[in-house]
């Protein structure tokens, strides 16, 4: 088989790119639960202000075809009731599913009841995650703004109940429903990990998460509303967010960061500067606690002990090359040893491992680095 030059290859992103601007949710002109992820993106949203970035989204579209092929499986194998949508008069949202409870249940024409109604009304929500925050999802499960996210869609259903519209007319008739529960379902999409957490329906985050909504419909401009994160290359979101230069603007001094653009006065500069101080005192304190736990534990055995589970790398004895038995073995071959002021070792090594032989090693007393490994404790 001939390789293909790449170039004659095209790729498949803009046909995947294509297809996702297409998406109801990209031409969404109203607030989504999930745009309340900064207070100034969800304002430049509620604006209708164009957006002056792009970004990268392939990571993004391969997240939604995993969470679609996810939920379509949950609907066919397990009948879930999936991506059904809610309405408020500022902000709108996708549920991924809702888990009726049996009054709900029969409160519907029996042939669209579910196979298995749950115990208490609950709204999941799935999310997919790369391993690089994997710890960070079993230790802390869902983000501020996912809360909030998620908070919205219950709210929504509590007091409205489900958006009038073709297809879930039956479930709009329903007028609002009781939700008793949360539950995220994360799961890893480089090896397919499933992480749950599940905890009762609270008002008073219900409450936190329609303010925070109404601060930002209050702002007269999007300039008023506060930026959530710390700017493009300091927070991922920012770098992804397509209002960037809306945002932050252009740097006084071309080339310098944008956040330069936060100091004004020497009063800037000064609470700056008690920051930076703040953040060292943080920064010091935080280390001599690590050196401190790491020393205390360096005869504990790996194994979980409460929320944490411990492990140790490294510490395995170190073997070196044997010199002397080198030179024997050359000896023993009939082949002169290469000399560089003295036998040159490097040459003998490589001329062995050339000619496929073994390069003859001995044990040291020494040992490799050993590093204390903390990460989450799996779920029972
Ligand atoms: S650049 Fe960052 S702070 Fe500004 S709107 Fe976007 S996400 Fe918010």
């Amino acid at each position: 088989m001939t390789a293909q030059p790449v170039e004659s290859t095209p790729s498949l992103w803009p046909a995947a790119h294509a297809i996702d601007a297409r998406r109801p949710r990209s031409l969404q002109r109203q607030l989504g639960a999930s745009d309340t992820v900064c207070e100034r993106r969800a304002a430049y949203i509620l604006a209708g202000t164009e957006p002056t970035d792009t970004s990268d989204k392939r990571a993004a579209i391969l997240g939604t075809y995993a969470h679609e092929g996810l939920l379509a499986a949950a609907k066919e194998e397990h009948g879930w009731l999936i991506e059904t949508s809610v309405v408020g008069a500022d902000v709108r949202g996708h549920i991924d599913a809702v888990h009726i409870d049996e009054v709900t249940a029969a409160r519907l024409p029996k042939r669209l009841r579910p196979k298995s109604p749950a115990s208490v009304v609950t709204v999941e929500d799935v999310k997919t995650k790369s391993t690089y925050v994997w710890d960070r999802v079993l230790r802390y499960g869902a983000s501020e703004a996912e809360l909030r996210q998620v908070y919205l869609y219950a709210d929504l259903l509590r007091t409205v109940g489900w958006e009038d519209k073709p297809g879930q007319r039956y479930l709009a008739r329903l007028g609002p429903i009781d939700v008793q529960a949360i539950r995220f379902r994360f799961v890893n999409r480089d090896n397919g990990e499933e992480h749950i957490q599940e905890f009762p329906f609270d008002p008073m985050e219900a409450t936190r998460a329609r303010w925070w909504v109404q601060r930002v419909v209050e702002c007269a401009d999007p300039e008023e509303a506060r930026r959530s994160f710390d700017g493009p290359g300091l927070d991922a979101i920012c770098d992804h967010c397509v209002f960037r230069t809306a945002c932050w603007g252009e740097p006084r001094v071309p080339g310098a960061p944008v956040q330069t653009v936060l100091v004004h006065d020497d009063a800037d500069r000064e609470a700056a500067l008690a920051d930076y101080v703040r953040g060292h005192e943080l920064e010091t304190e935080g280390k001599r606690l690590k050196k401190k736990a790491r020393t205390m534990l360096d005869d504990s055995k790996p194994g979980v002990y409460g929320a944490n589970e411990l492990k140790w790398t490294g510490g395995n004895p170190v073997d070196e090359v044997d010199q002397q038995a080198m030179i024997d073995r050359f000896d023993a071959l009939g082949v002169d040893v290469p000399e560089l002021a003295g036998p040159d070792f490097k040459r003998m090594e490589a001329l062995l491992k050339e000619a496929g032989l073994g390069v003859p090693m001995r044990a040291t007393t020494k040992k490799t680095a050993r590093a204390i490994k903390v990460k989450p404790a799996k779920q029972p």
